[in-house]
C-alpha cells in the first residue's frame, strides 16, 4: 500500500504528538505545581521538566493552569522549606 503525501503528513503529525519528548495534559498537570514552584523561585528548570515546558508552550489551557498556580503561590509567599 502506498501512502499519499496527505496521509503521510497526518501520520507524521500523529508520530510527532506521541514522541517520548511530549506529554499530554494529564502528564503536564501532574508536574505543573512543581514547575510553578521552580518558576517562582527563579530556579533553573531541570532537563526532566523540559517536557512540561514544551507542553506549556503549546497548550493554552495548561498555560492558564500555570498562571493561576503562580498567582496562588505568589500570594501565599511561604518561606522555602
Ligand atoms: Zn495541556
Amino acid at each position: 500500500m502506498t501512502l499519499s503525501n496527505e496521509q503521510l503528513n497526518i501520520l507524521m503529525k500523529i508520530v510527532e504528538g506521541t514522541t517520548a519528548d511530549s506529554i499530554d495534559c494529564d502528564g503536564c498537570f501532574g508536574r505543573i505545581a512543581e514547575f510553578a514552584e521552580l518558576e517562582l523561585a527563579h530556579k533553573t528548570i531541570p532537563e526532566a521538566m523540559d517536557k512540561v515546558r514544551n507542553h506549556l508552550q503549546n497548550c493554552p489551557c495548561c498555560q492558564d493552569e500555570l498562571n493561576s498556580l503562580l498567582d496562588a503561590l505568589a500570594s501565599k509567599q511561604e518561606p522555602p522549606a
